[in-house]
Parts: C-alpha cells; sequence; structure tokens
C-alpha cells in the first residue's frame, strides 16, 4: 500500500527570494500578500531564533522544531506540522496552504537562521512523546 502525501513547495521564485542575504520591502509585500500574516509572523519566529534542528545519533534522524508561544512544534519540512491552525485551516477547511511554523522552517533553512542540537536517540524517544501531542 502507498500513502501519497501532499507536499507543500514554494515556487521557485520565492526560494530565490528568501535565500538572499536581505529581503527587500518589496520582497516582504509579496510574500504578504500571497501568505498574509503568517508570513510576518514565520519570519518573526526565525528572526527571535524560534527554529530549532534537532540531530538525533546514531539513528542520524533530523527533527525540525518550531517553538509557539504556547508550545513547540514538530515540523516535517513540506508536509505537516503538529499545530492546531494546521488540522483546521490546511487540512480540514483548506484555508490555507500551510500554517506558520512550517512557512518558518522552509524560511529557517533557507536562510540558514536556526538552532542545531544534537543528541541522543534516547532522548528523542523523549522529546517526541511531547512533540506528538497535537492539541
Ligand atoms: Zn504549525
Amino acid at each position: 500500500m502507498y500513502i501519497i502525501l501532499n507536499t507543500i513547495t514554494l515556487p521557485s521564485h520565492e526560494i530565490q527570494m528568501l535565500e538572499k542575504e536581505e529581503l527587500t520591502q518589496k520582497d516582504i509585500e509579496h510574500f504578504t500578500e500571497r501568505y498574509g500574516k503568517r508570513f510576518i509572523r514565520a519570519l518573526r519566529a526565525v528572526e527571535e531564533g524560534k527554529v530549532f534542528r534537532y540531530h538525533f545519533l546514531p539513528s542520524d534522524i533530523t527533527t525540525w522544531i518550531v517553538k509557539g508561544k504556547r508550545r513547540e512544534y514538530l515540523v516535517i519540512p513540506e508536509i505537516y506540522c503538529t499545530c492546531r491552525s494546521f488540522y483546521q485551516d490546511v487540512v480540514m477547511s483548506r484555508e490555507a496552504n500551510m500554517c506558520y511554523h512550517l512557512l518558518a522552517q522552509r524560511i529557517a533553512a533557507l536562510r540558514v537562521q536556526y538552532h542545531t542540537i544534537e543528541s541522543t536517540d534516547t532522548e528523542r524517544r523523549n522529546l517526541h512523546v511531547e512533540w506528538r501531542r497535537t492539541d
């Protein structure tokens, strides 16, 4: 059996904008028009250092986390986020194609503005209990 996952990819011209060292006012206007307040929240989260890339050994598994106001959200790049907005606005009502955490992860990865945390698989099992929550 195959499970087809919908990937939520940014178009290549937006990736190019985000990879530049400085975002211009025009770039920000473009993104705000397309993603609304989500873009501003995502950019702020990146600038405030809320995006974390955990690297676990010996499995070599990478897990992306975005710290929100209430808790930490597990983000599977271009696919999934454990926050309520992803479930409500992206999956159920299809009002948006991504939550601000998914957008923040993409921005952080492209601009190399994230914290890397090296850890162990034992610790990963503990952390995942909390991260898997979707409430
Ligand atoms: Zn989210």
